[in-house]
């Protein structure tokens, strides 16, 4: 594909989401900031900056300039907008990360009318990742988002529909069947699901966050924003391996990086490879024993307060981009409306867990016990990191998306013996 351009202000916060979109996806672009040297712009563009609209803009290769793009319209230019083309699957997932993605490609390879629904980019968190280093077969390493585009195409070959920047929102199970609602307002009909919905990164819960999001404020590793941060002081707080991660990465591009960890190490939290990377790289700095207190600036984020736990300081430190990478939730809002069963965290509970659990012996309709990865809802499954117990690890997302498709062909055997 050739490249788009895209036209806008190194600080529009609108780009961030177009940024962001572009790169978990690997649509390679060109980047023109309207606020450097002066460029001969495009017609539409030219006319809108001259009344004094400074929009941000994107150039596609067939010629069409659109102006204050979203990143559905983005996406639909791409031509990734589609239509369900069944009326009803055999399976539906949701979620394309890893474990999405992995159950799409096993289930459509061997035959299973596929549906696979993700509400952002293709990749889910691993998309973010700018190096996974420690996935089998991949000495080198390999870009999560080119991880996850291939992922993609295999799933488009084995003719899985793939509806992307859809959100499942709610879910009814009767008829052998799962009915999901999108917000999109299209109704999905599948015979079983697997629910591969993952975690998103927790908020600090600031004053001001919200307002400073996508202005210097951004959740997770960020790797599309590595290049707007040359020569800055770039803040990450967490000290898990996607924290270590985009510390190593942006140490790259940023005159230095500080990592703003609640603890006195971090052997416990990140894994020994990046211990040693974040450890000798000498432009990146651990805060160890501190939390981020406070956020400061006036349109977009100038400064952050930091408190030192163990000697009680706290310090304003200026920056203008500030990375959060802790903890996860899990995106499964979706199943208060069910009988699916989670923890108190809201993580899914499924298989061996279930049994014993306040509820499930009431609301578990079959003789057998759920399978390892079923959920307390006959043919409905989870895989990956939204599953309690789960590894949070690429590689076992894919292995429970594989997996969960076996037990989904045992499902249905189940039901067709039943039903014929
Ligand atoms: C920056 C970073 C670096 C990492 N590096 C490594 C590494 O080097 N090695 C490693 O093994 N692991 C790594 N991890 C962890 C790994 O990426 C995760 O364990 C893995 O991505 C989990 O996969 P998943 O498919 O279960 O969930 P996710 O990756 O979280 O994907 C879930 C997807 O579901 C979508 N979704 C959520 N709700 C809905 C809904 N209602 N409808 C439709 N779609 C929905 C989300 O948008 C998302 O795309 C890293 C994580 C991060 C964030």
């Amino acid at each position: 594909m050739n490249r788009l351009t895209l036209f806008g202000t190194a600080d529009a916060p609108e780009l961030y989401p177009l940024r962001d979109f572009l790169q978990r996806s690997v649509v390679q672009y060109d980047w023109v900031d309207l606020d450097a040297a002066p460029v001969a712009l495009p017609a539409g563009l030219r006319e809108a900056w001259a009344a004094g609209h400074r929009v941000p803009a994107i150039a596609f290769p067939d010629g069409q300039l659109v102006l204050s793009p979203t990143v559905e319209e983005v996406a639909q230019h791409l031509g990734w907008i589609t239509k369900p083309t069944s009326q009803e699957y055999d399976v539906s997932i949701y979620g394309a990360g890893p474990a999405g993605l992995s159950a799409a490609v096993y289930a459509a390879s061997e035959g299973l009318r596929t549906v696979l629904v993700e509400r952002e980019a293709v990749g889910g968190q691993a998309g973010t990742s700018s190096l996974i280093e420690n996935y089998m077969g991949f000495p080198e390493g390999i870009g999560g988002a080119e991880l996850a585009e291939r992922a993609r195409q295999q799933a488009l070959k084995f003719g899985v529909d793939i509806l992307l920047l859809r959100e499942g929102i709610k879910g009814t199970f009767y008829d052998h069947r799962i009915h999901v609602e999108l917000a999109s307002g299209d109704k999905l009909v599948a015979r079983a699901n697997i629910c591969a919905t993952g975690v998103e990164y927790a908020k600090l819960h600031l004053p001001d966050e919200a307002r400073f999001f996508n202005q210097g404020v951004y959740y997770g590793a960020g790797a599309s924003e590595a290049f707007f941060c040359q020569n800055k002081d770039v803040y990450i707080v967490g000290g898990g391996n996607s924290a270590g991660q985009a510390a190593v990465y942006f140490a790259g591009f940023a005159r230095r990086v500080y990592m703003v960890i609640r603890k006195g190490n971090l052997a416990a939290t990140l894994s020994d490879y990046l211990v040693k990377r974040v450890t000798t790289i000498p432009n990146i700095e651990i805060l160890y024993y501190s939390t981020v207190q406070a956020l400061a600036g006036e349109q977009a984020l100038e400064g952050i307060k930091v408190l030192n736990s163990q000697d009680g300081t706290e310090t304003w430190r200026a920056t203008s981009k500030l990375f959060i990478c802790i903890g996860g939730q899990p995106n499964t809002h979706w199943a208060a409306e069910t009988s699916i069963i989670r923890d108190p965290n809201g993580y899914l509970i499924t298989g061996p867990d279930l049994v014993g659990r306040p509820g499930f012996a009431e609301c578990w309709p079959l003789a057998r016990p759920p399978y390892h990865l079923e959920t307390s809802v006959p043919g409905s499954f989870a895989a990956g990191d939204v599953r309690l117990n789960s590894v949070k690890r690429v590689a076992s997302a894919v292995g429970e998306g594989a997996m969960a498709v076996t037990l989904v062909h045992k499902y249905l055997a189940e039901v067709d013996k039943l039903t014929s």
